[in-house]
């Protein structure tokens, strides 16, 4: 176990912490959140999705049911009446800068959970820790990241996590990818990929090809292009960790 604040001893230790565990959140979103649970491309098996939950509770505070509702909205009513974030609509600075006010808006909407969160986990942990206790999963993530970075670093490491989805998820790819970037298909909403090199936000730079087939859980299209999170999908399912259910040729 490492000693108190011995993390921040050198400046690049809580930059790699940083981009680390933001991978890692990523990652957690597109495989678990969004592959998985809101569009039903895999089947995770218990003992991968467990870890993904367990890091969503404590890096982000986000509610399953929650984020898939919002999710599956924004694909029923993409750019048009009805969208919970659209840049078309809102403006892209406001979806950059305000993602998660919009998200907030819409998952309080009476109705959204019941209609578009349908199937999502409801086992004794969702019902007794994730959901009902999501805020406390950021408070021992505050605690660890004192512990490993010290006072004053530590806090700033955890506001750089409480940020990154709210900007990379609510606003680089739902403002950004929608917005800029190029198109393989001529779908009717406004999607773009950000870029065929897809690493960074595990894969969801591939935002036009995920909308052309929502239920791949491949989303990479051409040659060129690289998904990282398809690549991960890959090595669970040689493991037996994850089922594909349908992946685009
Ligand atoms: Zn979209
Ligand atoms: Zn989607």
């Amino acid at each position: 176990m490492p000693d108190f604040g011995s993390w921040a001893t050198a400046w690049w230790k809580p930059i790699l912490f940083v981009i680390v565990a933001g991978h890692l959140t990523n990652v957690s979103v597109t495989l678990f959140l969004h592959r998985a649970q809101t569009h039903r491309g895999v089947k995770l098996h218990f003992l991968a999705a467990l870890p993904m939950r367990l890091w969503l509770w404590l890096s982000t505070a986000i509610v399953t049911k929650e984020w898939v509702a919002c999710h599956r909205k924004h694909h029923a009513f993409a750019d048009r009446e009805g969208d919970p974030h659209s840049p078309l609509m809102e403006g892209l600075r406001n979806i950059v800068l305000k993602g998660a006010f919009y998200y907030r808006k819409t998952v309080r909407q009476p109705g959204v959970l019941d209609k578009y969160g349908k199937g999502t986990p409801n086992d004794w942990l969702e019902r007794h820790l994730l959901s009902p206790l999501n805020w406390v999963g950021i408070l021992v993530m505050l605690a660890v990241d004192i512990y490993l970075f010290g006072f004053f670093v530590g806090p700033l490491v955890w506001g750089v996590q409480m940020i990154w989805i709210p900007f990379w998820a609510a606003g680089i790819v739902n403002g950004v990818g929608h917005a800029v970037g190029y198109r393989n298909f001529d779908v009717k909403d406004e999607s773009r990929n950000i870029s065929p090199i897809a690493i960074w936000l595990g894969g969801e730079e591939l935002h036009n090809n995920h909308h052309a087939d929502p239920h791949s859980a491949k989303f990479k299209a051409k040659w060129y292009e690289f998904d990282i999170g398809w690549m991960y999908l890959r090595l669970l399912s040689i493991f037996g960790l994850a089922e594909i259910s349908y992946a685009r040729r």
